[in-house]
């Protein structure tokens, strides 16, 4: 099964309120019956001999299913998120409700305290096995619209300067691309936004601001022969030999210049830059590009959170998530949005 499939699955239905979630989910049998019905919704299927109907369930193993025919065990983890972890099935369930139910996320710290876990370690590990569901293995590139372009930039983010002199900085270089839409005549509009609003975003670390780190992020998350809008920085100006439709603005230091221009971008560097530190007071170099996988994630599905929940399980969409040994020993590469710029 692909990843399309499963948001196509108007039976797989996802919890919209605690109530809704209490019903559909009151303990680990019923989240094995989901995975296992999210899988096999023409019933259980096994692997070895092909036989078809309700296999044999192990009370204190639901993650794991017995084919009557053969005997053979098929995990229900298997590609997801889940796989490889000692967590009760419960305790995902919770973990990706209230991910995709809370607007802004959560921190580490608040998602340990909401779910009662001992260890900070576990949700700080948890919380970035989600993350990795949040990432589409065959994730599309952005623009190719007519009639609609993009705005492109870079900003500095995180990181302090003071006190270490000029010309050093922890700051990471980080690069955006976003559609730019325009609501129908008619429908209330935002009179200074002039009706346009921003579509689809896509965010990556960028090692510098040279044309081959910055062009390449372009050709990787933006479609060719989009038109594209940045400013008139050197490392931008290679995009009409790479097939863009490229037109670059003057003065985009000067903040009436850069409203009018490219008001989308500035919007998502600055609603970045305060979830980055209103949420996470800050986040490490070393894990950023998770960090920005979930904005990406949150901002691109604002419309629909709730539609979340499956993704970030990573349910039948054959997700690879890191293990707490990898992550802290740097061993795991967080996926980027938009392929990997080195
Ligand atoms: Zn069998």
């Amino acid at each position: 099964m692909t990843t399309m499939d499963i948001h196509q699955r108007g039976d797989l239905i996802f919890p919209r309120s605690l109530p809704e979630f209490q019903r559909q989910f009151p303990d680990d049998a019923a989240c094995a019956a989901y995975l296992e019905y999210a899988r096999w919704p023409d019933g259980f299927v096994c692997q070895r001999c092909g036989a078809i109907g309700n296999p044999f369930r192990i009370i204190t193993r639901p993650g794991v299913l017995e084919c009557r025919a053969c005997r053979r065990q098929t995990g229900l983890l298997v590609g997801t998120v889940m796989e490889r972890s000692h967590m009760p099935l419960s305790v995902w369930f919770w973990a990706a409700y209230l991910v995709a139910s809370q607007t802004q996320g959560m921190s580490a710290v608040q998602f340990q305290r909401q779910l009662g876990l001992t260890r900070y370690e576990t949700a700080f590990g948890i919380l970035h096995k989600l993350r990795a569901g949040m990432v589409r293995p065959d994730q599309d590139r952005i623009g190719g619209r007519p009639k609609e372009h993009v705005e492109i930039d870079e900003t500095w983010v995180g990181g302090r300067t003071r006190g270490e002199g000029r010309g050093i900085h922890h700051k990471t270089l980080v690069a955006a691309a976003v559609e730019v839409r325009r609501r129908k005549p008619g429908t209330a509009q935002d009179k200074r936004k002039d009706g346009r609003y921003a579509g689809r975003v896509r965010l990556a670390i960028a090692v510098d601001r040279s044309a081959d780190s910055l062009c390449g992020f372009v050709e990787t998350a933006v479609m060719p022969g989009s038109l594209i809008v940045t400013d008139d920085w050197s490392g931008y100006a290679s995009l009409r030999k790479r097939g863009y439709d490229h037109h670059a603005i003057a003065e985009c230091g000067d903040p009436e210049v850069a409203e009018q221009f490219m008001p989308m971008i500035h919007l998502v560097f600055s609603n970045l830059k305060t979830w980055l530190n209103g949420i996470h007071h800050g986040v490490s170099a070393k894990h950023l590009q998770a960090y920005l996988n979930e904005f990406t994630f949150r901002f691109n599905r604002r419309f629909y959170p709730f539609n979340a929940f499956r993704s970030l399980l990573g349910i039948a969409s054959g997700v690879e998530a890191p293990t707490y040994n990898e992550l802290y020993s740097g061993a795991w590469e967080h996926p980027t949005c938009s392929g990997c710029l080195r």
